[in-house]
C-alpha cells in the first residue's frame, strides 16, 4: 500500500509525472530515474535533492 506520494510539478517542472511508494527512499530513487530520462539530468543537483525530499509527502 502506497504511503508516500511526489509530484513533478511541485518542483516547478511543468511536467504532470506523479508516482506513488512505500517509502521516501524509494520514490527517490523513481525520482531520480524519472529526472535523468525525461528532464536531462544525469545526476540530480544537490540544491535540488532537499527539495524533492521536502516535496514527497504522505500519501
Ligand atoms: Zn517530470
Amino acid at each position: 500500500m502506497p504511503q508516500v506520494a511526489f509530484e513533478c510539478r511541485s518542483l516547478g517542472f511543468p511536467c504532470e509525472w506523479a508516482l506513488k511508494g512505500s517509502s521516501t527512499n524509494e520514490v527517490l530513487d523513481r525520482v531520480r530515474e524519472h529526472a535523468r530520462c525525461a528532464h536531462n539530468m544525469p545526476e540530480v543537483p544537490s540544491d535540488l535533492l532537499p527539495k524533492i525530499q521536502a516535496a514527497i509527502h504522505p500519501a
